[in-house]
């Protein structure tokens, strides 16, 4: 059966009138999960960039930051607009004032459209909620909330340090605000089925306007890392992926908003799968697979 998925470009192009692009700035903020608070160690995934190693330096100002990571994107970043995407460590944790004041001067560059902001779904209490509130009125917001799996053992396993009902609390809230709620998910975990994974997608997409699908990356200098030295569990082979992926479009209701089907980890630090740091591969591989079984892209159009 033919099935259509709505990708970010499209999404952003409805909502913004024109391509946008993604500048990976940071906060400098850091993570309970990391710092003793919740846990210590992190998620056993988590490179010590705390996902988020495209950054601009987290020592300048963010219009530093804007401004450096524009200069990467070289003159194709001239005249474009730009979402502010503050994807390390946990956006919301910390000194909220201080924060807060980032966010703002980001949002009032006169080059960003919209905001998007990485965090955990512990990290959403009332004063944060407010802070997003606030900042939502400014420009349009994006949460992204790293899910990962509804699977609570796995959870435990991956240290993620929060329950899956403490997800659907912070879903509920982001909701109120009129935020756009994005949810990551992993596939590939260890000791994860198929059946697991594809769960997983179901359950967040009762909750989610966006969803961010990405592959395990096993990263040098992480827990997993050591765990997959051991032989104690194995990454996914190309084809898993692919068929896995379009499993989960499948599932998707066609307005969840599509952010991410592969993974975009460091390359050098990349331990495994090593065929998925060839992305040209794994993009042809993935449509190819996605075009046999009929699955497309939402075309743009202006009456959508
Ligand atoms: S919550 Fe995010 S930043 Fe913190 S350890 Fe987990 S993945 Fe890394």
């Amino acid at each position: 059966m033919p099935h259509t998925y709505l990708t970010a470009n499209v999404f952003c192009r409805q909502m913004f009138g024109e391509k946008v692009y993604k500048l990976a700035l940071s906060a400098s903020t850091s993570c309970p999960n990391r710092d003793g608070t919740v846990g210590v160690g992190g998620c056993t995934f988590c490179s010590t960039g705390g996902s988020g190693d495209f950054a601009a330096p987290s020592a300048f100002p963010v219009s530093r930051q804007i401004d450096e990571a524009k200069r990467i994107l070289g003159a194709k970043g001239e005249g474009l607009k730009y979402i502010a995407y503050f994807q390390s460590y946990t956006g919301t944790y910390g000194d909220l004032v201080l924060l807060e004041r980032i966010y703002t001067e980001a949002a009032e560059h006169p080059d960003i459209v919209g905001l998007s902001i990485a965090t955990r779904p512990d990290c959403l209490e009332s004063d944060a909620l407010a802070m997003l509130e606030r900042l939502a009125a400014k420009k349009p917001l994006w949460v992204e909330l790293g899910l990962q799996t509804s699977n609570e053992e796995t959870a435990k396993r991956i240290n993620r340090g929060y329950s899956l009902s403490a997800y659907e609390k912070a879903m509920a809230d982001l909701k109120v605000l009129g935020v756009h709620r994005i949810t990551h998910v992993i596939l590939g975990l260890p000791n994860e089925s198929r059946a697991d994974m594809l769960a997983t997608v179901k359950h967040v997409a009762r909750y989610t306007d966006g969803i961010k699908l990405q592959l395990l990356h096993v990263l040098e200098g992480t827990a997993l890392a050591e765990s997959y030295r051991q032989g104690e569990f194995r990454t996914l082979e190309p084809d898993e992926y692919y068929e896995l992926v379009a499993d989960a479009l499948e599932l998707l209701p066609e307005n969840v908003v599509i952010h991410r089907l592969t993974g975009d980890g460091a390359k050098r630090d990349l331990i495994a799968p090593k065929w998925s740091g060839d992305k040209k591969r794994v993009l042809a591989g993935l449509n190819q697979v996605l075009r046999a079984r009929e699955i497309q892209p939402t075309k743009f159009s202006n009456t959508f």
